[in-house]
């Protein structure tokens, strides 16, 4: 299989500033991001038998038992994710457009996109230790739902404790995310990020996840 490869960003890593300092962007972009998938590609190499990371989330195969490939490629799947659903704030897609099929569906399912922000905020906050909270969409019901997992898990990975979806949102609460800049304010930083999300790369991962 060929390997993995860090994923370019769509940004400069000072262009969230000032929601996310261009230190902190180096840091987790340049050697976290990086040193997952250095991980991740030593990992396979020991069984080349694999396919994407999707499957290898399935875990039909038993890959997901390795602890290096499940800390690994959930690092290098969360953190691709969580980069693209960011985006500038001179450019960010505003929220309360309900053109989109997600917003429209945060109203329908939760009253309002606010509503989902709140808890959102909620499942962050709760994660003791590090981890990512997420908003995903049900397998079967196709409904929303707000979740975190912890470490490097996901909703797609098919193991014991982990709520099962496909994540349309997904951020990082790692303190590696936000320390430098939030110190211990892991509110502040779930509340800022929020206004970094980019809605039309949400809503293309809704749309997808819904078919
Ligand atoms: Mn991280």
């Amino acid at each position: 299989m060929s390997a993995f490869t860090l994923p370019s960003l769509r940004y400069q890593l000072n262009e969230l500033e000032p929601v996310i300092d261009a230190l902190t962007m180096d840091k987790h972009y340049n050697k976290h991001h990086q040193a997952y998938i250095d991980n991740l590609n030593k990992a396979l190499n020991d069984n080349p038998n694999n396919s994407s990371l999707v499957n290898i989330f399935k875990n039909s195969s038993g890959e997901l038992d390795n602890p290096a490939v499940r800390n690994n490629g959930g690092g290098h799947y969360n953190h691709e994710l969580y980069w693209d659903i960011l985006s500038p704030i001179s450019i960010v897609s505003k929220t309360n457009s309900t053109d989109l099929l997600v917003v429209q569906k945060m109203i329908s399912q939760f009253e309002s996109v606010d509503s989902v922000k709140l808890q959102f905020e909620t499942a962050g906050l709760g994660r003791f230790g590090s981890g990512w909270a997420w908003v995903c969409v049900d397998n079967t019901t196709k409904d929303l739902k707000i979740c975190s997992t912890p470490n490097q898990d996901n909703p797609l990975m098919n193991l014991p404790g982990i709520e099962q979806g496909t994540p349309i949102i997904g951020i990082d609460v790692w303190e590696h995310a936000y320390y430098l800049k939030y110190q211990n304010l892991r509110k502040d930083y779930l509340q800022a990020v929020w206004s970094l999300l980019d809605w039309n790369r949400i809503n293309d991962r809704y749309v997808a996840a819904i078919k």
